[in-house]
Formats: C-alpha cells, structure tokens, sequence
C-alpha cells in the first residue's frame, strides 16, 4: 500500500484521473469516522477496535479520532503499531495463546487485559501479570448463527471456565470473561445465549464480574438486501445483561473488527481481458483482497464502471471470474451478474471491503500490489445508469 493522499472526491474521479493498473483500495475516513460514532453512541459499553480486521495506520488513526480508545491486539506487532499511535490507547491482548516472551513484551507495552481458556495458559500468565491487570476468562459455546464459528480454535467449556474465573478472581486479577460468537453474526439471540451462559459461569464460579466483553463478530453490509442488524443486536445485549446480572451487571466491552471497518473501504478492480464465454480476468483475486469471498460467499455489491467513469448499465449476464496468478483455483466463487457490456480495460467498484481484504494479501505470482487511495465519498450522487438489453 503506497498512498493516503486525500486528492480525490471519490472512486470514479480517481479512477478516471489516474487510470491505474493495479487493484486500489479507496478508504473514505468520513465513512469510517460515521461507523466509530455508530458503534460508540449504540453499544452499552466501551468499544474496542480488533486490529487484525485491517491495519492500516490510516484506520487505526480515523478510529482514534473519532473516539475509539482501546484495541484488541493479538501479537507484539499488532501491539506495537497500536503504541506507536497513541501512548494512552487501551491494549487488550485477547489472543489466548502466547509465548513468554510475547507476554513479557504485553506486560512491557502495559496491556490492560488478557484473555485465557486453558491452565497452562493461564500458569503463564500467573505470576507474569501485574497486580490489578484484568484477565477475561474465553469461553465457548455451541451456538450458531455467524458465517464461521471461532470456538474450534478458542474457548473453555463452560465447566473450565467456572474454575478458571474461580482461579483468576482468587490469585487477585480483575475477572472479566469474553467470548466471540463467530463473524458475521447476524442473529441477536447468539450473543443472548453467551451472555447468559457469562451468568452461569460467574455464578458457580461465585465470582462478580468487573467486565464481560462480548466479543467482535458483528455483521458488515455484504449483500445489498440484507442490511445489519446492528441496533438490533446492541438491544438484545443491553436487555440480556439487565436481565441475567440485575443490580450486579458488569461494564461491557466489545471488540468489533469487521462491522467497524468493512463499510469505509470500496476495492477497485480492473478488468485485463474478457475471454471465452465472456469469462472474466481481473487484476486481483483470491490470493489477494477477495481471499474472503470463498469462505464467505461473494458479495454483490458490485458497480461495473467504464475507464471514462460511465456506469455500465447493460443487463446482467452470469460471469465466470479469475484472478490473476496461474493458479486455477484463483477464481471468485459461483458465477458473478454482471453487465453485458462490459468490456477490457473496466473497472469493478466493491463496496463494504475494508476488512479482512488487505489484511490477509499475499504477493503470490507477484501480484497482490494494492494501492491505498483516501476519498471523500464511496459513492456518487445516484440516477446515473439504467438497465438495458445487449443485442
Ligand atoms: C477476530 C477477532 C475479533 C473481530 O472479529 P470480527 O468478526 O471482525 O468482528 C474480535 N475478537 C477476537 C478475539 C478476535 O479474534
């Protein structure tokens, strides 16, 4: 990623000045400071940034400026990029699984809670920590309703986490448990069903909580019907913890990465050549910033632009779709409705792309060279375009 450079008002107007070759991932911090607010005004609680969702410093910095003050952080480097934009910023290490060393690197950046879901990661951390740090107990459940579950690599059982709450609040750590329900969790009653398992867990364990943090997994914008459930969500947590913790309710945490960030990012692709059945190459794919859509399924935001910035408009025609590299199983997943009459040398604008897409590029074959452009706006004053036949 090589530029932030606020020059242009939006994607067409920079694909049109500068026609690039290469895939370029425009970030508006509008969107993304709009979405902070959201998130900050709606949750009942503090609201913490998972770092690994995208971590670029221009997110991490438009975050900060619109009042996000803690970050999850999974590794030394995650915590020292955090540290070397704000000195204040709450650091939550909730990766349960770390060397020593990575601990004593934590201790030393003065992270503010660590999460834990298994003795011989807890016997690490006993005696490692500072007095008064928080330990958050993770545990995992049974329950669907998110695209993937994270509980077969996390969580304690909820019998393990009863003893280790039982240990932490006993050695003199602030008790705290987490959980993550799994990404993009649409269903409210997912975090109800953690939330009241949270209850039963402090209650045998006869420990009260200072914090329950309930994780990220908050669902971004990725098909254009199904808009996220987010105020829905942060309702059901709010009634849920009144309901299970009464008078004794703990603070709230979440640690959102995705929903945070997906909206203020929209990916420019190019398309290099139309082939066959009007088979499409673009110049990124699967190894690159849509390593997500196969695991996902693809989205459909999806705007075809021509280079002088027409919207293509052409009725739409099922396309098989390739990425780059030789690989042949870099191909988007299913076949994709796009115009007729698209052609070489177009654009596809992907809305709701800021997370897990530049995180997780590779450099294989020698493609995966994204650029970072900063615009003021993702979309353009609308009514431009109206589906019509191909002959
Ligand atoms: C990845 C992760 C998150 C963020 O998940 P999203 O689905 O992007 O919201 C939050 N907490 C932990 C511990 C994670 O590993």
């Amino acid at each position: 990623m090589s530029e932030t450079r606020p020059l242009h008002r939006s994607p067409r107007d920079y694909l049109v000045a500068e026609a690039p070759d290469e895939p370029v991932l425009f970030l508006s911090p509008e969107v993304l400071q709009a979405s902070a607010r959201r998130f900050c005004e709606g949750f009942p609680g503090m609201v913490t940034y998972a770092v690994k969702a995208n971590p670029a410093e221009a997110v991490l910095l438009n975050l900060m400026a619109a009042g996000v003050a803690g970050f999850d952080v999974a590794s030394p480097a995650e915590i020292a990029l955090v540290r070397s934009l704000s000195p204040e910023a709450a650091l939550h290490y909730h990766n349960p699984v770390r060397s020593r060393s990575e601990i004593a690197m934590g201790v030393a950046a003065g992270v503010a809670s660590w999460s834990v879901d298994q003795p011989g990661e807890w016997r690490k951390l006993d005696g490692a920590l500072p007095p008064g740090a928080e330990v958050a107990v993770r545990f995992k459940l049974a329950v669907s309703g998110a695209a993937y579950d994270f509980g077969e690599k996390f969580g304690a059982t909820e019998a393990e986490a009863v003893a280790l709450l039982a240990q932490v609040a006993g050695a003199g750590f602030r008790p705290a448990l987490t959980f993550h329900p799994g990404t993009q969790c649409a269903d409210p009653e997912a975090w109800a069903a953690y939330i009241e398992a949270a209850g039963r867990i402090a209650g045998a364990a006869g420990v009260r909580l200072a914090r329950l943090n309930v994780g990220g997994g908050f669902p971004s914008h990725r098909m254009r019907g199904e808009v996220p459930p987010l105020d829905a969500i942060f309702a059901r947590i709010g009634a849920a913890v009144r309901e299970v913790f009464g008078e004794e309710a703990p603070t709230l945490v979440c640690e959102p990465g995705r929903a945070l960030v997906a909206e203020a990012v929209s990916l420019a692709l190019r398309v290099k050549s139309l082939r066959g059945m009007g088979e499409v190459y673009l110049n990124d794919g699967i190894y690159g910033a849509l390593a997500e859509q196969p695991l996902m399924g693809m989205t459909d935001r999806i705007r075809v632009m021509a280079p002088d910035g027409r919207a293509r408009a052409g009725a739409a025609r099922d396309r098989l779709v390739w990425g780059p590299t030789c690989d042949s199983l870099d191909r988007l997943p299913g076949k994709l409705p796009l115009p007729c009459d698209m052609a070489e040398g177009d654009y596809l604008l992907i809305d709701g792309m800021g997370a897990y897409s530049t995180a997780t590029v590779t450099r294989f074959n020698g493609y995966g060279g994204l650029r970072l452009a900063t615009v003021r706006a993702l979309n353009e004053p609308s009514g431009t375009g109206h589906h019509r036949p191909c002959a």
